[in-house]
């Protein structure tokens, strides 16, 4: 991976998530060369066209777009947003086949372009497609990853962080397991401002009660539901967080991000794709922290690892 600003970044699929990542990526001028590539050429040349139209507004790069999967040519990142999206009362484990075939036609074309090229995975079920790519790919395992649950995380951070009057910022706490249903908070490893969650009681800036914990993990694991029955997708905070990501790996900043990747050994997990915290760089993801967890949040891993693992098997990797 180039240094810094020389870096060429591909986005597959240039739908909401895909053309929004291009957006918010291009204002953050994360890298000097942007490709988008999707089948659906009217809409990929729109969207690059409107992009472009821009760039004066932003840091200065370039950005392409193409049916052709040759743009994707001698990328350093590339981002995997096609794929069908769910529907009003969709599951994301729901659209596993239709995005499983998918990959499976696309990404041994996309490692013939751009060999070198640290693969990110957006695509839903994340972890079931992180799982699947680095099987179809062969590329080592720090080198394909999911968005996995930056996402989720970043909604309860949000949360905590409203109920308690503080800065979002200053909430580190994170959503681990799969991106989907099963995923399971660590509240008991919470902090803000150093100060434990469960230790949390400063004047003005109010308690987390149980009944308040509740309802904060069902507004995370409900997020999704209720922006795409209001507006049909989700796009503004996956956009924000994939540039993040991209920062991380661009910059190779070391940053400390849940991503989605294999496990090896990890509290006797072997051989499935979750989010765990890891520190990202330029070489990509390394093995999860040694994150402290109860043994509730302990078992609630090990469900998600199961529920993930079975959709794996079921379409045949
Ligand atoms: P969308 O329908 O707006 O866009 C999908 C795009 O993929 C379309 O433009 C389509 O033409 C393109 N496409 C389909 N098959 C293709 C192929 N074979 N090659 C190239 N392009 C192809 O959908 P969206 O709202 O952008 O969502 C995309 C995916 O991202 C969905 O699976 C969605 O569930 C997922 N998503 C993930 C997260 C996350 O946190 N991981 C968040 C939001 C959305």
């Amino acid at each position: 991976m180039p240094s810094d600003r020389a870096a060429k970044i591909g986005i597959i699929g240039a739908g909401s998530v895909g053309a929004t990542i291009a957006y918010a990526a291009m204002m953050r001028g994360v890298a000097r060369q942007i490709a988008l590539f999707d089948i659906a050429s009217a809409k990929v040349r729109a969207e690059v066209l409107d992009l472009n139209h821009g760039m004066l507004f932003a840091p200065p790069g370039a950005l392409e777009g193409s049916d052709d999967i040759e743009v994707l040519r001698g990328c350093d990142v590339i981002v995997m947003t096609a794929g069908a999206k769910q529907k009003p009362g969709e599951t994301r484990m729901d659209l596993a086949a239709a995005n499983a075939r998918i990959c499976a036609s696309l990404l041994p074309k996309v490692v013939v372009v751009a060999p070198n090229a640290h693969l990110l995975l957006v695509t839903n079920p994340v972890d079931v497609i992180t799982q699947i790519a680095i099987k179809l790919t062969g590329l080592p395992w720090n080198r394909v990853f999911g968005s996995g649950t930056v996402l989720d995380s970043s909604r309860f951070r949000f949360l905590i962080a409203r109920h308690c009057s503080v800065a979002v910022q200053n909430v580190h706490a994170y959503i681990a397991g799969e991106h989907g249903d099963s995923e399971i908070p660590l509240w008991s490893s919470a902090t803000i401002g150093s100060i434990p969650l469960s230790q949390w009681a400063v004047e003005g800036h109010g308690r987390l009660t149980s009944v308040d914990k509740d309802a904060i993990l069902h507004d995370v694991k409900d997020a999704a539901y209720q922006v795409i029955q209001g507006k049909g997708a989700t796009n503004y905070a996956i956009g924000l967080a994939v540039t993040n990501i991209l920062e991380a790996l661009v910059h190779d900043e070391h940053r400390v991000l849940p991503l989605s990747g294999m496990l090896r050994g990890f509290h006797g997990l072997d051989d499935v794709c979750l989010s765990l915290p890891r520190i990202v760089g330029r070489r990509g993801i390394e093995p999860p922290l040694p994150i402290p967890m109860t043994v509730d949040e302990e078992a609630g891993l090990q469900a998600s690892a199961t529920r993930i693992r079975e959709v794996v098997q079921g379409l045949g990797y």
